[in-house]
């Protein structure tokens, strides 16, 4: 029966087999004691793997890659990266495998990929593996972003290994199964120009076209028009991340997609109270990757980009340079647009009555009452739908400067805000850093159950629910500045 259910998905190797050069052929570690400690059973299904199956002790060792499923080919990925501003020609998956694509009910082509499945010939001094607490963190913060409408790898399972791990003491081991519509990074072109073959980086740009932008196939320089996909993509997608308060924590190249999706959440967290210098990683000590730092970030990133597919956008260099330079300098005002609108939308002024000038400065003064704070980003504008029903004490209790609060409001109301386009768009719930802790800390101890309330929670994030009020909440006083370490 369950040989059934497992048959119903084949394996494809697409990656593999496009693009050898960068795929090193690879085997997970045996995981000594699987055990399932959360799966994502919507997900799965949509994916046309039975759930059922893989909870199975066949199903749970395919989650860790000890059971190969029919048409998988695991590969280590090769690619180079900028970490903090300085370049490593050779990084690639020291700890991950891309088990295969499989094609989802929707006909999109899915990777399939596990993260802390063993040292692969990438790993230099690492250990290969990853532990329970992270693991859980990029489900939880994964599946909580997909559900406010940002682009994200997708998380399908944590599997606990049986394995403890050495880091700052002994922890439990964990793989994470991700999906994503593509692994391909910034890096990944980093590394194939730097090969110097010419034929390879084509193939790659030729992938990437074919399964993220097929539209470009038929521009008249595909190339330059995959180029001006991704800027368009990453300016969207940064634009969500800054709307919702999320800070990335880690932007390196080897971090950031070809196809617009957030990936590896490291060190990442969402603002409790507005800080436009936020920073969570233990390890950003200069500030690089700050909350407001990241929309200029993503655009150095981009230009790393450019440079890596140079030769494909024209064979005479200058050419290629002004083509994507011009390019890369549509990235600020398709950012602007892209936060503009959403910070439109989360003040309920969508409707086409509102004069671009009206928004823009109820935007620019909401603003500046954030900067003037502390409030509590997230809470703030969910309260703002209450305000625009009628009942303003919510929100206006947690500004400092009231004056400028009541002279605010009522220039805001004036326009009519709609309470019912703000409610889908604010969400209640977020990844709350000190429940996200909460939850870590019970997982790594083996009780998984404050993790399924919080994810109940943050996957249903716009409708308020009796019983989860403590999930509305900011951070208790005494929860301090918020860290988070790179021990991932
Ligand atoms: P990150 O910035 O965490 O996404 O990872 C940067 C690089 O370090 C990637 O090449 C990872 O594969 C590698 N890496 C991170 N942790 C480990 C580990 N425990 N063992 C081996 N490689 C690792
Ligand atoms: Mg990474």
């Amino acid at each position: 029966m369950t040989a059934a259910a497992e048959s119903t998905v084949t394996f494809d190797g697409r990656f593999a087999r496009e693009l050898a050069e960068l795929a090193v052929p690879w085997q997970a570690e045996e995981a000594p004691d699987p055990e399932l400690l959360v799966l994502n059973e919507k997900l799965a299904a949509g994916l046309g793997l039975d759930p059922q199956y893989l909870r199975s002790p066949e199903g749970v060792r395919l989650l860790v890659g000890n059971h190969l499923p029919a048409g998988a080919t695991p590969v280590a990925q090769a690619y180079a990266g900028h970490q903090f501003g300085g370049y490593s020609p050779l990084l690639g998956d020291g700890r991950a495998l891309l088990l295969g694509e499989v094609t989802d009910r929707a006909g999109h082509l899915l990777d399939i990929h596990l993260k802390g499945s063993g040292r692969t010939p990438f790993a230099r001094a690492g250990d290969g593996r990853a532990v329970v607490g992270p693991m859980l963190r990029e489900y939880v913060v994964s599946e909580a972003m997909h559900a406010v409408g940002i682009p994200t790898t997708r998380s399908l399972a944590v599997v606990a290994t049986g394995r403890q791990v050495r880091r700052e003491g002994m922890l439990p081991g964990a793989v994470l199964a991700r999906v994503a519509h593509s692994h391909l990074r910034v890096g990944s072109f980093q590394y194939a120009r730097a090969t110097e073959n010419m034929d390879l980086l084509k193939r790659l740009a030729d992938h990437a076209i074919s399964r993220l932008y097929p539209d470009a196939a038929v521009a008249p320089n595909p190339y330059l028009a995959l180029f001006a996909s991704v800027v368009a993509a990453q300016a969207g997608l940064v634009a969500r991340w800054m709307l919702a308060g999320f800070v990335h924590g880690v932007m390196n190249t080897d971090n950031m997609t070809i196809s617009g999706e957030t990936i590896d959440y490291g060190p990442c967290a969402f603002l409790d109270a507005f800080n436009p210098t936020a920073v969570f990683s233990s390890i950003d000590v200069s500030g690089r990757y700050a909350y407001a730092n990241q929309p200029i970030l993503a655009e150095w990133n981009l230009a790393r980009l450019a440079e890596s597919m140079l030769p494909l956008i024209d064979g005479d260099e200058d050419k290629a340079v002004a083509a994507a330079v011009e390019v890369l300098g549509g990235f600020r005002g398709r950012y602007s647009t892209a936060w503009t609108g959403g910070m439109k939308t989360k003040l309920g002024l969508a409707a086409g009555n509102v004069s671009d000038d009206a928004a823009s400065s109820v935007i620019d003064e909401v603003v500046a009452i954030l900067k003037d704070g502390p409030v509590d980003y997230t809470l703030f504008f969910r309260n703002l739908g209450r305000a625009a029903r009628g009942d303003l004490r919510p929100a206006r209790k947690m500004v400092m400067d009231l004056a400028g609060f009541d002279a605010w409001s009522e220039r805001w109301l004036a326009l009519q805000p709609d309470a019912g386009l703000m409610d889908s768009v604010n969400p209640a719930y977020i990844p709350r850093n000190h429940l996200v802790e909460e939850a870590l800390a019970a997982g790594t101890e083996g009780d998984v159950a404050p993790l399924h309330r919080l994810l109940q929670a943050v996957t249903d994030p716009f409708t308020e629910r009796p019983g989860l009020e403590r999930y509305v909440e900011g951070p208790p006083a005494g929860f301090g500045t918020y860290t988070t370490f790179c021990g991932t």
